[in-house]
C-alpha cells in the first residue's frame, strides 16, 4: 500500500491556497492509501519564532479546518509534529551526513536570503528547515507527499537524502557479490538491460531508466524480497533500502493565484480564508481587480491579464469559461457579471464547510482525542524506522 505523508504549518488561517492546492488531494487520497496528517508546529516556528501565541492559537483551528473539509479520522491519522519528537532525533541524525552545499540552494533558503531586511535574522532553524521536512517524511517511509508547487525542490532533496543515507548506512556484508548474483538470475537479456539501466541512472542522471529498472524488478517472479532490495539498492549505487524514496503529489491548482493574481498566501494579504464570513468573501472578489485596459465597461479585456479568469480556472466549467473568454474580449460582459460564478462557486464551496467548523469547534474534547489517538499511531511507526536507523548507525549498544 501507497503511504501518504503531508503537512501544515499553523501560522494562520487555512486558505483556498491550501485547500485547491493541497487538501483537494488529502480527501481523495484517503480513500485510496494509508495517510498521515500532521500539524507541523516546529516548522512553523522557522518563520514565527517570536510570536508562539500564532502558533498555539492556530494549531486546532487547522485541524477543525481539515475535519471540516472532510478528512475523515478513520480514514487518515492526524497528528501534531512536536508529540513525535523522533522527528527531531532523525533530523539529527540526517543532519550529520547532509552536505550543507545542499541547503544552501535550496530555493526557498535562496529566495529568503535576497529577501531578509537588516533586522531580519538569517536563521539555522530556516536552513534546516527542508532537512526537518526529509526527516517528517522518512520516519514514515511514506511514498507519496502531496504538496504545492513550491515545496518540490523540498521532496527532491528528500529523495537525495534517502539515497544518501541508503548507499552510507545500506550495505551489507559482500552486498555487491549478493547482488551480483541477483541480477544473474534475471536472465541474460534483462540483466543487459538492468546493467544498461543503472549505468543511465547512474552516470547520467537518467530518472526515467530508474524508474524503468525498479518496474522491471518488481515483476520478477523468481526473485525473492530480499534479492529485489539488494537490485533496487544497487541500482542507485547504494545497499538496502532502509529510508524510501517519496513522489511529490501535485492538484491541477498547486500554484493557486490570490485576489491580486500572485500567489494566494497570508504574507500577501490576498487570500480568502476557509471561515472567511459570506459577506466578507463577496465583497473581496467584488472588490478584486481585473484587467486593467478595462476602464469602462465597453473596453474590452484580455483574461490572460485579469486575476479573475485564474479563479474561474477553479471554479467554473468549460461553459462558463467560454463565456468569459468570449465576453471579455468583446466586452460583451462586464467584470461584475464576470465575478458572479466565482462569487457563486466559492461560497457554495465554503458553506458546507463553515457549518461542520462550527460543529467541531463546539466539541474541543472530540478534536482533541481525534489528534490524541493519531500522535499515539504515529509515534509507533517513527519508533519502527528510528530502530533500524540506529541499528545501522552504530547507536544501537547492548
Ligand atoms: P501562507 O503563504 O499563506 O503563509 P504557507 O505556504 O506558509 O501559507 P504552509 O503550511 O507552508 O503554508 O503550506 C502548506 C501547504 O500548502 C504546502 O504544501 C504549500 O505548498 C501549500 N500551499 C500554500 N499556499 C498555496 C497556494 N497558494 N497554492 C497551492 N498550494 C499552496
Amino acid at each position: 500500500v501507497e503511504r501518504v505523508l503531508s503537512g501544515m504549518r499553523p501560522t494562520g488561517q487555512l486558505h483556498l491556497g491550501h485547500y485547491h492546492g493541497v487538501l483537494k488531494n488529502w480527501l481523495k487520497l484517503q480513500h485510496e492509501c494509508e495517510c498521515l496528517f500532521f500539524v507541523a508546529d516546529w516548522h512553523a516556528l522557522t518563520t514565527h519564532y517570536d510570536t508562539p501565541e500564532i502558533i498555539e492559537a492556530s494549531v486546532w483551528d487547522m485541524v477543525i479546518d481539515w475535519l471540516a473539509a472532510g478528512i475523515d479520522p478513520s480514514n487518515a491519522t492526524i497528528f501534531i509534529q512536536s508529540r513525535v519528537p523522533e522527528h527531531a532525533e532523525l533530523h539529527t541524525l540526517l543532519s550529520m551526513m547532509t552536505p550543507l552545499s545542499w541547503l544552501e540552494r535550496v530555493p526557498t533558503y535562496k529566495d529568503q536570503q535576497e529577501k531578509l531586511s537588516s533586522k531580519d535574522l538569517s536563521t539555522y532553524g530556516f536552513l534546516g528547515y527542508p532537512l526537518l521536512q526529509s526527516a517528517d517524511i522518512l520516519i514514515y517511509k511514506a511514498t507519496q507527499v502531496p504538496v504545492g508547487e513550491d515545496q518540490v525542490p523540498h521532496i527532491e532533496l528528500t529523495r537525495e537524502i534517502a539515497r544518501r543515507f541508503n548507499h552510507i548506512y545500506g550495505r551489507e556484508k559482500g552486498f555487491e557479490e549478493k547482488a551480483e548474483a541477483a541480477i544473474k538470475k534475471l536472465g541474460s537479456k534483462r540483466a543487459a538491460l538492468y546493467d544498461e539501466m543503472r549505468a543511465a541512472y547512474q552516470e547520467n542522471g537518467d530518472d526515467e531508466a530508474l524508474d524503468s529498472a525498479r518496474a522491471m524488478i518488481e515483476e520478477q517472479q523468481n526473485l525473492s524480497l530480499g534479492d529485489k532490495e539488494r537490485l533496487l539498492g544497487y541500482l542507485e549505487g547504494g545497499g538496502k533500502i532502509i529510508l524510501v524514496e517519496p513522489d511529490y503529489k501535485l492538484t491541477p491548482a498547486s500554484k493557486m493565484y490570490g485576489l491580486d493574481g500572485q500567489k494566494m498566501s497570508k504574507s500577501y494579504n490576498n487570500t480568502i480564508s476557509l471561515r472567511e464570513p459570506i459577506d466578507e468573501v463577496t465583497r473581496k472578489i467584488k472588490t478584486m481587480p481585473t484587467d486593467p485596459a478595462r476602464i469602462r465597461r465597453t473596453d474590452p479585456g484580455d483574461p490572460a491579464k485579469c486575476p479573475v479568469w485564474q479563479l474561474h480556472e477553479v471554479y467554473s466549467d468549460e461553459i462558463t469559461k467560454s463565456w468569459v473568454q468570449e465576453g471579455c474580449r468583446t466586452a460583451g460582459i462586464g467584470c461584475i457579471q464576470c465575478k458572479q460564478p466565482v462569487i457563486d462557486g466559492v461560497v457554495a464551496e465554503l458553506t458546507p464547510i463553515q457549518a461542520r467548523a462550527a460543529e467541531y469547534a463546539e466539541d474541543p474534547t472530540l478534536v482533541k482525542n481525534i489528534v490524541a489517538e493519531g500522535c499515539e499511531k504515529a509515534r509507533k511507526l517513527a519508533r519502527e524506522t528510528m530502530r533500524e536507523v540506529r541499528d545501522v548507525m552504530g547507536l544501537n549498544y547492548g
